[in-house]
């Protein structure tokens, strides 16, 4: 038996749909790869320590990213690996590649 009832795909609340997050994800991708971009086009004849250390930081953000983009795939995007609980929302509108939630990240991070 198949039904297609459309109201249950709508928006839940509290959680980005996966054409949002995708849609998300496209644009950081976008706006990072612009960012890179920049970066070589400056034309400075001496590579600048600073510059390649943003471009380092930058190559390590489109990783998450593209990794995301897998997460959707499988099912698990928006979950925080740490207390496996879904990352909210808001947070995942700023930051869409993570997998952390703020809690996770910050224990993570010391
Ligand atoms: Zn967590």
């Amino acid at each position: 038996m198949t039904t297609l009832d459309t109201s249950s795909t709508g928006p839940r609340p509290g959680r980005l749909t996966a054409h949002d997050a995708r849609q998300r994800l496209e644009h950081a991708r976008s706006s990072r790869l612009a960012q890179l971009r920049a970066l070589g086009e400056t034309g400075q004849s001496s590579p600048d320590p600073l510059m390649s250390a943003q471009a380092e930081a930058i190559g390590r953000v489109l990783k998450e990213i593209d990794e995301a983009f897998g997460r959707i795939d499988d099912g698990s995007y928006g979950d925080c690996l740490g207390c496996v609980k879904p990352v909210p929302a808001e947070r995942l509108e700023i930051l869409p590649y993570t997998r952390y939630c703020v809690t996770c990240q910050r224990r993570a991070a010391v």
